[in-house]
């Protein structure tokens, strides 16, 4: 359903009806049987997605007749290589609606363009008593290296909290701001409850107090529109990974005037313009974050990933997923002691759940074991777990190449492994 023309970037449905079946045989790890012979139900999205075949096909074209180092050669397969990693920088920009290629950093995921920001905003903008506002669904990478920062510098961590239902305390948000709030850094999505706050409104409220904000948007990337100009993030992450492309590549978007005056994060090559041993000038955007050799092949891998999910069309993905989290959602509460976490009316399809007191990693392993992938433990989100008092749960999560019948055998194999826990 979904075709790739390799060289140049034609990618389109044929098919304008969303089938699933054409969808999964895309992607090749879907036909992966394990354990012998038991065929696999990967519910393990949020964590990292399969990738289509025309994204390996875009990686192993670009290793066989465009591997060359970038931006420093003269030869005829370094400008090639050049030529496709700057038009994945174009592709992406307009994917995300950035106003201009330069305002998108290549990273090696969200993780690395947090680490970036916290340590380049941090010492550029901010003094001891200064405050970063965050919430309680944050990420670890949405935390650490902001704490990091607090330990350097002496500036402050100011949690918004959340209701039971996994939704933003909104009053909480706007009477956070004061005269020592310098930024917010906040998730567009969680990865443990799905819920998905609410961006705009808070980025308003934020620059309404000449506050910028950071959206680490590794959860919403492969599932809904992002559109940086519209909701006016000042700063927006996100992993490759996570929206069918390879992994070690991600992105940072700044808007350009943040990224203009923020320092560089790491020395060394492709990020200077002149060094002497007494003085360096630093290159321009985006290059002046961008040291060493870049991933110019996984940026390649990235642009036929989001060629192949603007193919599939987001319209289509929501419904598609929408219906996968009602109906999953439906099915585990069939199970009289199943508790989920995050019910949001605005949610990803990412379910987090424990049945009874069954702990969730014996829970995992028995489920695993019968051939359904699917996440247990703390999700990297310990702050929000001590918020509902659980040490972990388990989490399904859904992509665009799920199904109904996938539902229905993770349901099965969770009503044959539980009475063996109860
Ligand atoms: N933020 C959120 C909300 C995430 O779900 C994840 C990955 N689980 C990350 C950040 C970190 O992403 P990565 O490991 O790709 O850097």
């Amino acid at each position: 359903m979904i075709y790739f023309d390799n060289d140049e970037t034609i990618m389109t449905t044929k098919d304008s009806t969303y089938n699933v079946e054409l969808i999964r045989e895309d992607f090749p790890a879907l036909q992966e049987r394990i354990y012998g012979n038991t065929p696999l139900v990967y519910l393990d999205n949020a964590a990292t997605t399969q990738k289509p075949k025309t994204v390996l096909d875009a990686m192993n074209h670009a290793y066989i007749h465009r591997n060359a180092n970038i931006h420093r050669g003269v030869h005829y397969l370094s400008r090639e290589a050049t030529t496709a990693h700057e038009s994945a920088r174009h592709y992406v920009a307009d994917f995300i609606g950035a106003d201009r290629p330069e305002e998108i950093i290549f990273t090696r995921g969200t993780t690395e363009a947090m680490n970036l920001l916290a340590a380049t905003f941090c010492p550029k903008y901010m003094k001891e008593g200064d405050e970063v506002i965050l919430t309680t669904m944050e990420h670890h990478s949405n935390i650490v290296p902001w704490q990091m920062q607090r330990d350097r510098l002496g500036i402050r961590l100011v949690e918004v909290p959340i209701s039971d239902a996994g939704e933003l305390d909104m009053d909480a948000y706007r009477k956070a701001f004061n005269s020592h709030t310098k930024l917010v850094s906040v998730c567009h999505a969680s990865n443990v409850l799905g819920t998905v706050n609410p961006i705009k409104e808070m980025i308003s409220i934020a620059h309404e107090h000449d506050v910028p904000v950071c959206v680490d948007g590794a959860q919403t990337v492969a599932h809904r529109r992002i559109d940086v100009r519209e909701m006016d993030a000042d700063f927006f992450a996100f992993s490759g990974h996570k929206v069918y492309g390879p992994t070690g590549i991600g992105v940072l978007y700044g808007k350009r005037r943040w990224l203009e005056e923020i320092p560089p994060y790491q020395g060394g090559g492709e990020m200077i313009e002149h060094v002497t041993f007494e003085h360096t000038e630093y290159n321009e955007l985006p290059y002046k974050f961008e040291a060493g050799t870049p991933d110019f092949i996984g940026s390649v891998g990235l642009m036929a990933a989001l060629k192949y999910v603007e193919g599939v069309g987001f319209d289509a993905i929501a419904t598609h997923e929408r219906d996968l989290l009602d109906y999953a959602t439906e099915r585990l509460l069939e199970f009289p002691s199943a508790r989920i976490f995050g019910t949001a009316p605005e949610k990803e399809a990412v379910i987090s759940f424990l049945i009874g007191h069954i702990h969730p990693y014996d829970l995992g392993m028995l489920i695993d074991r019968m051939g359904v992938a699917l996440r247990t433990g703390h999700h990297c989100a310990q702050p929000l777990m001590d918020r509902y008092g659980v040490e972990g749960t388990l989490r399904v999560s859904f992509g665009l190449y799920n199904t109904r019948e996938e539902v229905d055998t993770f349901i099965e194999v969770l009503r044959k492994v539980t009475p063996m826990l109860m």
